[in-house]
This record gives structure tokens, C-alpha cells and sequence, in this order.
């Protein structure tokens, strides 16, 4: 099961109905989502929230989809916009992808289509959901390097995070020290030291000590195992 996802999407429809069921598409999919029913609001969120891919409906009862576009990329604003366009017009296209838009969708369009051309934006950009790896209520950003659990951050060293990472892609199995003293040291003989239950311990305190459930457990004779349920 997964937890959190912190790719955030900001969804600009004016069409509640519709901007509600594109939201629940996306929350199943594990995004967290932001909605504007304006381009008034949309251009608050898109500043003042973390958002890494918005949404943008064309016709919004104040501006159009493409004043709040260009608004954005005048403020040298560089987060990745999907067009979503109910009209058929060539035009619309080459507009929104002159003013700076990513990508287009014609409406009405299926779930599986959006899913798709946002995974294809957030690969390109390089927000990779790969970047996330999670068990229960942790979750790791490797690339910003940051480790949160039930939203509180954890501070680790590198050989923790190193360590955990190591863990996470290899949730809910039994792993050996000897795996771990290779994978993680590169050692390629028995070391005949303890790093790895020093190491252990010291990622032990840092992620699970003050949580009441406790993500590494000891297998007796065998090794480690992290469990995500
Ligand atoms: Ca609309």
C-alpha cells in the first residue's frame, strides 16, 4: 500500500463536478491535489503553494486558461501546465503551447489518458515518482534528501539515508547482514566487524524511536527486515 505522495497537482476547472471527479482520479493515483474554481485563485495557489504540475481548464469565468498561463511564465514561473481545452480548435493548441504549456488535452478525455500525460510531464520535468519510496508513514525523497515520518522530518546521516534506501527498496523481506555490508559498504568479503548492526541501530533511533510502530524489526539468525504493514 502507499502512503503519502507529495507530487502535488494544482487543478484549475471551473466545472465543479467535473473538477471533483478529476480529483478523485488523481487522489487514486496517489496524488495530492489543490483545486481553483478560477483563474483568480489559480494564480494565488500556483505561488504560494509547492505545486509541481498544474491543470489549466481554458475557460474560467474570470481569465482565460491562457491569461493565467502567461501571467505565470512572465513571472519566470516554471512549473510544468497540461491544457485542458474543451474546444477543438487548432488553435487552442498552438496558443497554449506558444504561451508555454506542456502538453494538451482534448475534453472530454478518460483517466487513464490524464494519468498518462502527466506521468510523461513529471518524467520529462524530472519529478520523477521514483524519487519517493515509502513504507507506512515514512516517506524518503532521495533526491531532495529529506526523511519524513506522519509529516514530522527525521534528521539522517548519509549512511543512514543510504541505509534506508537500501531498506525501502527492499521492503517486507528478510535481508542478510552480508547483503547489506555489500550493497551498502561494497563490501565483497565477510567484514568480520559489526557495522551493520551498529549502522542498524543508529537508523533504528533515527526513524523509529518516539513512533509507536516500529518499521525495522530483527529476524532472529537471519538479518533485518523493514515492514510496511
Ligand atoms: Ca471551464
Amino acid at each position: 500500500m502507499t502512503t503519502e505522495n507529495p507530487i502535488r497537482i494544482l487543478l484549475v476547472e471551473d466545472e465543479k463536478r467535473l473538477a471533483r471527479l478529476i480529483e478523485r482520479q488523481l487522489i487514486r493515483a496517489d496524488y495530492s491535489v489543490s483545486l481553483a474554481f478560477t483563474a483568480e485563485e489559480a494564480l494565488i495557489k500556483a505561488i504560494s503553494e509547492e505545486i509541481n504540475l498544474i491543470l489549466l481548464d481554458i475557460n474560467l469565468p474570470d481569465k482565460s486558461g491562457f491569461e493565467v498561463l502567461q501571467e505565470l511564465r512572465n513571472k519566470s514561473y516554471s512549473t510544468p501546465v497540461l491544457i485542458l481545452t474543451a474546444r477543438r480548435q487548432v488553435e487552442d493548441r498552438i496558443q497554449g503551447l506558444e504561451n508555454g504549456a506542456d502538453d494538451y488535452l482534448v475534453k472530454p478525455f478518460d483517466s487513464g489518458e490524464l494519468l498518462a500525460r502527466i506521468h510523461a510531464i513529471l518524467r520529462r520535468s524530472g519529478v520523477e515518482r521514483t524519487s519517493i519510496l515509502s513504507a507506512a508513514d515514512l516517506v524518503f525523497d532521495v533526491v531532495k534528501k529529506t526523511v519524513r515520518r506522519n509529516d514530522k522530518e527525521l534528521n539522517l546521516s548519509q549512511r543512514e539515508q543510504a541505509l534506508l534506501e537500501f531498506f525501502l527498496k527492499n521492503k517486507n523481506q528478510i535481508i542478510t547482514r552480508k547483503r547489506i555490508a555489500q550493497e551498502v559498504w561494497g563490501y565483497k568479503f565477510e567484514t568480520g566487524t559489526n557495522i551493520v548492526d551498529v549502522y542498524v541501530s543508529y537508523l533504528r533511533r533515527a526513524i523509529d524511536d518516539g513512533f509507536e510502530r516500529k518499521l525495522i524489526q530483527t529476524v532472529y539468525g537471519q538479518g533485518f527486515i523493514l515492514k510496511d504493514s
